[in-house]
Order: C-alpha cells, then sequence, then structure tokens
C-alpha cells in the first residue's frame, strides 16, 4: 500500500479527512485547514466562495460549499469511468442539496405570495447497475470532494428493531460519527445505502406472509428516508446502554441507494415486450434490447422486483450503471487518477524499482476480466494472481525496472487457481 497523503499543515492522514487540494510541490492542504483559514479570515470581511453562513458549530461540516453539477462531475470524472448517465444525475441531486441547505432560509424576492410558500423537497436517488461498475466508488468519491459528512451503510446487515443485526439507527450513528457529533452537520449529510435490492421482499404481492428481514426493513429505511426525528445512541448499540440518546432529523439528509438488482432486467423486458406489439414495435424492441435494460427502469418494475411503493415513492431520481465493456476495463486498469496499474506502479517504486506493463499484457488481463464477469473487481483479483510471484521475488533483488510481458501474464495466470475457476463450465454459467 502507499503510504496514505497528508495535510501539509495539520498532518492530519487523508483517511480521515473529506478532501485535500494538492498545491505546488507536493503540498496538501485539508478541508479542515481550508475552513480555520476560512474561519481566521472571516472577521476581516472576506468570505470565500459560496460558503454557507456559519452556525454557532465549530464543525467544518456544518459549511456547505456550493460545487456547480459540472464541478462534481468533473470531480467524479477524475476517478470513474464512463457511467456518464449517473455521474450527471448524482452531480445535479449532490448539487440541489447543497442549494436546498444553502439557501434554506433564503426568501425569494418574489410578486407572488404563493412562490414565499415554495418548499423544496429532497430528491433521494437509487442507482441500479450490475455489480463492480462504480455504485460505490461513485459513493466513496463523493465522500472525498464533499463537504459534508457523508457515510456508507450496507442495507444487507440491517434488521427491524428488535431483531438480531443492526438497527437502521446504526446509519445514523456512522453519521453521527462521520460529523465528529456534530448533529446540525450531520442533519445535511449524505448517505449511501448499498446492496438495497437484497432487502426487497420475495414477492411482489403484500398478502403474502410478511418477511421480516425484507420488508420490515424497508419500512424502516421509508421513515428515515421521508424524515423522522430519530433517537441515536452515539456510541452505538447494545455495547453501552446508560449513553444518552442523541435526536438526528433526518428530513434534509440526501440518501443514495444502490444495488445490483439481479433480475431486474429480465422483469423490464418482460414489461417492455408486452408492451410492444405488432411489426414495427418488434422491430423497435429488437433496438432496445441491445442496449442496457437498466436504462428503461421505472417505477413499477422496481415494484415487481420487491421494493414497497412507500419506499419506491421517496426515491425519486432513478439512475442506472452501465456493464463495463472491454474499453471501459482498459481505461479503468490505468486511466483514474488512483487506478490499480498506477497503485502497483507506486508499490514498486517504493522499492526503488520501475515497474512497466507492455500493452499487450494489459489487453490480457482485461479479457480475461471480462470473460469472468466481475465488472472491474475482477482487475484487481487478476492484477493480484498475476503479480504474486513477482511481489514475493523482487524485493530484496537488485533490479531496477521490471516489465510485465503478455508471455508472462499468461504464464502467471495459468498456474493460478483463478485459471481452473475460469475454465469450470459450470462457473463460466454465472452471470
Ligand atoms: P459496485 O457497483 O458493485 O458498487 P464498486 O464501485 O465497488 O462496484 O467497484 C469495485 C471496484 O472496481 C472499485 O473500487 C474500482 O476500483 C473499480 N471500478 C468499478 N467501476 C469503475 C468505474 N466506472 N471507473 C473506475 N473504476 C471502477
Amino acid at each position: 500500500m502507499p503510504p496514505s497523503r497528508k495535510c501539509s499543515f495539520c498532518a492530519r492522514p487523508e483517511e480521515i479527512v473529506t478532501y485535500l487540494v494538492p498545491g505546488n510541490k507536493g503540498a496538501m492542504i485539508c478541508n479542515f485547514c481550508v475552513d480555520e483559514i476560512v474561519r481566521q479570515l472571516e472577521p476581516l470581511g472576506m468570505e470565500s466562495r459560496g460558503q454557507a453562513p456559519s452556525g454557532p458549530s465549530t464543525h467544518t461540516s456544518s459549511k456547505i460549499r456550493l460545487l456547480t453539477p459540472k464541478e462534481i462531475k468533473a470531480h467524479l470524472d477524475e476517478y470513474i469511468i464512463g457511467q456518464d448517465e449517473a455521474k450527471k444525475v448524482i452531480s445535479v441531486a449532490v448539487h440541489n442539496h447543497y442549494k436546498r441547505l444553502t439557501f434554506k432560509d433564503h426568501k425569494p424576492s418574489t410578486e407572488d405570495p404563493a412562490d414565499e410558500e415554495v418548499e423544496i423537497e429532497k430528491s433521494n436517488i437509487l442507482l441500479a447497475g450490475p455489480t463492480g461498475t462504480g455504485k460505490t466508488l461513485i459513493a466513496r468519491t463523493l465522500a472525498k470532494i464533499l463537504n459534508v459528512p457523508f457515510c456508507i451503510a450496507d442495507a444487507t446487515v440491517l434488521t427491524e428493531a428488535g431483531y438480531v443485526g443492526e438497527d437502521v439507527e446504526s446509519i445514523l450513528v456512522r453519521l453521527l460519527q462521520a460529523a465528529d457529533y456534530d448533529v446540525e452537520a450531520a442533519q445535511k449529510g449524505i448517505v449511501y445505502i448499498d446492496e438495497v435490492d437484497k432487502i426487497a421482499r420475495k414477492s411482489d404481492n403484500p398478502s403474502i406472509t410478511r418477511d421480516v428481514s425484507g420488508e420490515g426493513v424497508q419500512q424502516a429505511l421509508l421513515k428515515l428516508l421521508e424524515g423522522t426525528i430519530s433517537n441515536v445512541p452515539p456510541k452505538g448499540g447494545r455495547k453501552h446502554p446508560d449513553q444518552q440518546l442523541v435526536k438526528v432529523d433526518t428530513s434534509q439528509i440526501l440518501f443514495i441507494c444502490g444495488g445490483a438488482f439481479d433480475g431486474l432486467e429480465k422483469i423490464i423486458e418482460k414489461r417492455l415486450s408486452l408492451q410492444a406489439v405488432g411489426f414495427s414495435q418488434q422491430q423497435n424492441r429488437r433496438e432496445i434490447m441491445h442496449h442496457n435494460m437498466f436504462r428503461f427502469v421505472q417505477p413499477v418494475d422496481l415494484k415487481r422486483f420487491g421494493l414497497i411503493p412507500e419506499l419506491i415513492g421517496r426515491l425519486p431520481v432513478i439512475s442506472f450503471l452501465d456493464p463495463l465493456d472491454k474499453a471501459a476495463l482498459r481505461n479503468i486498469l490505468t486511466e483514474p487518477k488512483n487506478s490499480i496499474i498506477r497503485q502497483f506502479v507506486r508499490l514498486f517504486q517504493m522499492e526503488g524499482v520501475k515497474l512497466t506493463f507492455e500493452p499487450e499484457a494489459l489487453d490480457f488481463i482485461v479479457e480475461k476480466t471480462d470473460e469472468m464477469k466481475l465488472g472491474a473487481r475482477g482487475l484487481r483479483s487478476m492484477l493480484e494472481v498475476i503479480m504474486r510471484e513477482i511481489m514475493f521475488d523482487l524485493p530484496g533483488q537488485k533490479i531496477k525496472k521490471f516489465t510485465v510481458t503478455r508471455a508472462l501474464a499468461e504464464q502467471e495466470f495459468n498456474r493460478s487457481a483463478l485459471s481452473e475457476v475460469h475454465l469450470n463450465p459450470l462457473y463460466n454459467k454465472v452471470g
């Protein structure tokens, strides 16, 4: 692992800051120091651009930088290959979220008194798309570029209150922690809930016996999403029964829910084929089939998949991620700021070795990853396998340069367990 970068002013490592802004000659400044500077400049009448007026809290996250959707997307572009539609949708939603918060108390100068009554509701987001295509990465990258508290939660560990597992409130504990226990800041935060598809009820028919893990959790989540005042144990669940509960209002928190939604394509396809009758529609249909089915997702499909209508109603922005083709996988290997190849090169650099990859070696990695249908996640497994022996052998030797050729990549792959899995016909049927 490369050493983590840190702020040149306060030495906080990048893991505990929201973002690090690079400066000249490798210098970095973190959001905490930027806010400290702003605070010191404010009495001099020098407000920074886009800062919301600061409340009584000193927590940095209570101040919001209003980035434009284009700015947010440009940041996302640095790390995420493709997925333009999802990046745009998220950028707009996050920008609007900021705007609502920044101008919450701002009264429009308008002739029509009815305008003053307009209250802009938040638009929680649902991201559907195959595994390993960048949903979590988008969320993580947002965390880096945003100046609001942010956390990621996994829907599969959540249960209805009273059952073994984590209560839905545990999400808010995490958010509070991300906000340094500043409740006001946490209430303006963003939460990414992963694997939300796994809490779908098994049948779209509500009369079928209630399943605890599915519908119950959806109901509990629904409360958070639509806005509730939740009593949160700040140190988390059951280990600290004596702690004082903190009230957190979730009405301003932006929720982004993601999931692979395996099987949703079939539901969408069925609806589309039912709708299409006649020759021209058949033609139309054939064209549609060439696309990513998720592109055509409608709330009704999500209901059939097993999400309760109330929850769907609270996720008005639906976007999708495309499966990654070979060209996208190839780009993911080398293009993003912290691409896997860059990470390996850096790892060897620390050892004083200049590591390079033959383009044909990269092609081989992409071909095999594509065949495995693991999305970009497979790229790392492939590289780990191919580099395993090399990483074992090289340290300590006086080698200054090393090139990974296609022949070497093939050889290392073929003698790995991964190739056996890969050759297994049963495995190939998966996905
Ligand atoms: P999921 O869609 O299942 O949430 P992830 O976002 O966790 O997938 O992706 C797994 C890994 O694959 C990421 O950490 C990243 O390294 C890589 N990856 C996936 N999609 C992309 C993408 N569109 N651009 C760049 N890297 C990607």
